[in-house]
C-alpha cells in the first residue's frame, strides 16, 4: 500500500513540475501562451517539450553570451529590449541542446558557437519552434570539407541523419560581408528548416506554415524557370539547382539584403515574410503577428 501511494506522489509531484515548467517557458517564449500550453501538453508535441523544456530549464545565460550579441550581432543589437530578453532566451535553448564539435582543430571557438546559434535563432525568431530538435550536432571545420560524396569540396553540408558541417572560414566570410547575401550559416540552417518540416512527417515539429510554404513554393518554381532563361535579376544561378537550393538561397537574401529584396521581388518578399513570421526591415521588432494567431487562423492569413 506504501508503494502504492508513493507512486502516486511522485507521479503526482512529476506532473506538478512538468506543468510549472512548462507554464514558465512558454509564458516567455509566446504571447498565446494557453493555447500553447495545452497543445503541448497534450498534444503530438509531448515528446519534444519533455526532451527539450526539461533539459534546458535551468541554463542560465552567461554574460559571455550577452556580451558577445550586444557587441556583435546587428540583429540582435537592434531589438527592443523586450524582444531582446526573448532573443536570448531562444539563443540559449538552441545553443545548450547542441554539441559543438571540432574537425582536424583542437576546439570549436565560443564565437563561432555564438555566431551559429545566434543565426539560428534569428532565422527562427518568427516562428513557434526555434531548437531544431532534428539536428544535436554541428561540425566545425577549420576550412572547406572534403570527402563528403561531392566531387568538390563544399562549406557547409546539412544532413538528415541529424547533423551539420561548416567551415570556419566560410562563417567568418559570411559574417564579415554581411549584405552581399552570402551566407553560409544562414543557408544551412534554411536546409534545417526544411528538413525538420517537411523531411518526415509533416506535423511533428511546427516550424513552417503548411499553407504558407505552399505559396512560396508556387512562387519559387515560377521563378525558378526565370533564373534557368538567365532573366533573374536577384538571386544567383545556383538557386535554381533545386527548391531546397532556391529556398536557402532565397533565406540568405532575405536577411542579408532586405531592402533590394523587397524592391526588386516585393511578392515573393512578401511571401518570405509571412512564412517566416518576420519582416527583418523592422529592425526593432521585426515578428509579426503570426505567432499569437498561428493556430487559429493559418488558412486566413494565407490569402
Ligand atoms: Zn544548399
Amino acid at each position: 500500500m506504501f508503494f502504492v501511494y508513493l507512486i502516486f506522489c511522485s507521479l503526482f509531484l512529476f506532473g506538478l513540475v512538468f506543468i510549472i515548467t512548462n507554464a514558465f517557458i512558454f509564458n516567455l517564449s509566446n504571447d498565446n501562451f494557453i493555447h500553447r500550453f495545452f497543445k503541448y501538453n497534450f498534444g503530438i508535441g509531448l515528446y519534444t517539450q519533455l526532451t527539450t523544456s526539461w533539459l534546458l530549464f535551468f541554463r542560465k545565460i552567461k554574460p559571455e553570451e550577452r556580451d558577445y550579441l550586444e557587441r556583435n550581432f546587428p540583429y540582435y543589437i537592434h531589438l527592443t529590449k523586450r524582444k531582446k530578453k526573448e532573443f536570448l532566451f531562444r539563443f540559449s535553448k538552441f545553443i545548450q541542446s547542441k554539441d559543438f564539435i571540432p574537425v582536424n582543430m583542437l576546439y570549436v571557438p565560443d564565437s563561432v558557437k555564438y555566431y551559429i546559434s545566434a543565426t539560428a535563432t534569428q532565422i527562427a525568431f518568427g516562428l513557434d519552434s526555434f531548437v531544431y530538435p532534428t539536428f544535436s550536432r554541428i561540425y566545425v571545420h577549420p576550412k572547406s570539407i572534403d570527402n563528403t560524396g561531392f566531387i568538390f569540396p563544399v562549406e557547409g553540408l546539412t544532413s538528415m541523419g541529424g547533423y551539420v558541417h561548416f567551415s570556419m572560414e566560410a562563417i567568418e566570410r559570411g559574417r564579415s560581408i554581411a549584405d552581399d547575401g552570402e551566407n553560409v550559416v544562414v543557408h544551412e540552417t534554411a536546409h534545417m528548416l526544411q528538413m525538420e518540416d517537411f523531411g518526415g512527417d509533416m506535423e511533428e515539429n511546427d516550424f513552417l506554415d503548411e499553407q504558407l510554404f505552399r505559396i512560396w513554393l508556387k512562387m519559387a518554381i515560377k521563378k525558378r524557370e526565370i533564373i534557368q532563361h538567365g532573366l533573374n535579376e536577384l538571386l544567383p544561378e545556383h538557386a535554381a539547382y533545386d527548391l531546397s537550393e532556391m529556398f536557402a538561397v532565397s533565406l540568405e537574401n532575405f536577411f542579408e539584403r532586405p531592402e533590394i529584396f523587397q524592391q526588386k521581388l516585393p511578392k515573393k518578399y512578401k511571401a518570405l515574410c509571412l512564412l517566416l513570421g518576420q519582416n527583418p526591415l523592422n529592425k526593432n521588432n521585426p515578428l509579426m503577428d503570426r505567432r499569437k494567431f498561428y493556430y487559429f487562423a493559418p488558412r486566413r492569413r494565407a490569402t
